[in-house]
């Protein structure tokens, strides 16, 4: 089964309204047409609207960082599906580490972020992945399988075709360090014997899987080559737009 790859920048607190648009600029002057990858911007809330023309000429589709679960209300300073569509977005990342260990966000939160954004009809990116302690004690496959049960219980068949599952190893985000792409397939492999036995085998071999942690035009060939791996999803490198674009060639 041949699935649409997907390169998917998450810009988190940087980038303001003027240097995503140069960004765009200089990304649509340097993109060939007609590729065959859907390329995701996750950006800040204050620059969703105003960069979702120049998005979509340049063929990026636009995502959120966060959402809240409930649907409105008292919640100050969170922000609601609804709120998040209206201003362009398409997708959500949901169970972002820095969320999970910054912010305190638990897997049962994940869940109600993931079904609030599909209930939506928002897009998911749920992110998982384990930290260098526990990969070091050996329990970091076990620790996945938690975070991608948990984080989709619940969550029916027919809406997992609009799930993208991240595997970003914690100890990998920001840190120059990347998962061999021995030991990323062998994860990325487990993720999606996980979603066959819990959702079955049809999802599991249509789910997307990305790579993120560190991802860099020198090693994103390699990762992408694996055959579990479906694209990546990229923090530091995405925000010059040169090595996004270099990265985008390596697919
Ligand atoms: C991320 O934050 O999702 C990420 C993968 O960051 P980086 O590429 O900087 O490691």
């Amino acid at each position: 089964m041949s699935r649409k790859q997907i390169l998917a920048g998450n810009w988190k607190m940087n980038q303001t309204i003027t240097e995503a648009r140069n960004w765009i600029r200089i990304y649509q002057a340097g993109q060939k047409k007609g590729f065959r990858t859907d390329v995701l911007l996750f950006p800040s809330f204050t620059t969703l609207y105003p960069v979702s023309k120049e998005a979509m000429k340049a063929g990026i589709t636009l995502g959120a960082q966060n959402i809240h679960e409930a649907e409105h209300g008292a919640f100050t300073g969170e922000i609601s599906a609804k709120m998040l569509i209206e201003a362009g977005a398409k997708w959500v990342l949901v169970g972002h580490s820095e969320r999970r260990t910054l912010f305190g966000e638990t897997d049962d939160r994940i869940n109600l972020k993931v079904r609030r954004a599909l209930f939506s009809e928002l897009r998911v990116i749920l992110c998982v992945g384990e930290t260098l302690e526990e990969r070091n004690a050996g329990t970091h496959q076990e620790v996945v399988r938690q975070q991608v049960i948990n984080g989709l219980q619940d969550v029916h068949k027919s809406d997992l075709a609009h799930v993208v599952i991240a595997y970003e190893p914690v100890w990998a985000i920001g840190t120059g360090k990347t998962a061999t792409p021995e030991d990323a397939q062998e994860m990325h492999a487990a993720i999606r014997q996980i979603i066959n036995s819990e959702k079955g085998g049809e999802i599991a071999e249509q789910m997307r899987i990305l790579y993120g942690g560190s991802v860099n035009k020198e090693n994103a060939a390699a990762l992408f080559a694996c055959p579990d791996i479906d694209g990546g999803l990229v923090g530091g490198a995405s925000l010059k737009v040169e090595s996004f674009l270099s990265i985008f060639r390596a697919l």
